[in-house]
């Protein structure tokens, strides 16, 4: 027993293959009734990732030395980076904050590489801090960093520039961050309302602010709801391993189908019950109410 940890069920109730077609999707396989080609098994719950910038595309140093790669981590530390709220909110700002980061990390600290696992900036940019860490997430694994004195081995550290002990963040940083946060609760079988942590959760900082510490209970429920609808998405995605005769049909998708406000397609038919007269000589042409005046709709009987 034991002996394919591949096979055993996932956290979140999925099975091997439904992960694998999750992961098609990432890759871009159609979505429904499609005939992804699964030769090739992705990584399991793929399809919940956040695009996270690499450490080429920030233009990272090389490391002293790889890092370790352990099992799965169990909480997730939130962190801010206690620099200057930025108000550039771009990709290249983001890239040269990663670069600051790790400067100052390698430099000044004497540490082998940038310590955190992954940097979001103001602008809501995700960066992989630490070498191996994007890999490591993918494997179901811990890119072991620097960032959280004694709990370095199980637990992955986000950086979220800025200071915050009074300022708010950025809406676009909290939105990249309850993405990531969901992500590596999937991938690691999480709970969010546990696992989620500020840095003085674990030592005597001021990290990550008293505001976006006090937000933390509003960022579990975010990551939470993220969750939900990535399984969501996923138990669509299961249904594409039903035979095609058990998949519903849908009438071919017209060309050249009519553009308009509020129209979405064929709304009221001959078989609908609602004041066939009026109806009728409504929907003949293209098969919908006017839209305009309420008629056609239910209950409208003088
Ligand atoms: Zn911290």
């Amino acid at each position: 027993m034991g002996s394919h940890e591949q096979e055993s069920p996932h956290p979140m109730g999925l099975t091997r293959r439904g992960a694998v077609r999750a992961g098609a999707l990432a890759a871009g396989a159609v979505l429904l009734g499609g005939a992804a080609d699964l030769a090739a098994p992705a990584p399991a719950l793929a399809v919940a990732a956040p695009k996270v910038y690499t450490r080429s595309d920030w233009g990272a140093r090389k490391a002293r030395r790889a890092a370790t790669v352990t099992g799965a981590p169990d909480h997730i530390v939130v962190h801010h980076t206690a620099t200057a709220n930025s108000t550039d909110y771009s990709k290249s700002h983001a890239a040269a904050l990663s670069r600051a980061i790790q400067r100052h990390h390698m430099d000044s600290n004497g540490w082998d590489d940038t310590g955190q696992q992954f940097t979001i900036s103001r602008g809501g940019h995700i960066m992989e801090g630490r070498n191996r860490s994007l890999a490591a997430v993918r494997d179901g694994r811990h890119a072991v960093g620097a960032h959280t004195a004694n709990h370095n081995s199980h637990t992955v550290g986000i950086e979220n520039e800025g200071l915050y002990t009074s300022a708010t963040p950025t809406r676009a940083l909290m939105a990249a961050l309850a993405d990531t946060c969901a992500w590596l609760c999937l991938v690691y079988g999480l709970d969010p309302a546990k696992s989620i942590v500020g840095h003085r959760d674990y030592n005597a900082t001021s990290c990550p602010g008293d505001r976006l510490y006090g937000m933390l209970p509003d960022l579990r429920r975010d990551v939470a709801s993220r969750m939900r609808t990535a399984q969501q998405r996923l138990e669509l995605l299961s249904l594409a391993e039903l035979p095609e005769e058990h998949l519903p049909t849908y009438p071919a998708v017209p060309t050249g189908e009519r553009a308009a406000p509020y129209y979405h397609g064929p709304a009221l038919g001959e078989r609908d019950a609602v004041r066939a007269a009026d109806a009728d000589a409504d929907t003949d042409a293209d098969g919908r109410g006017d839209g305009g005046t309420g008629e056609g709709l239910p209950g409208e009987d003088a």
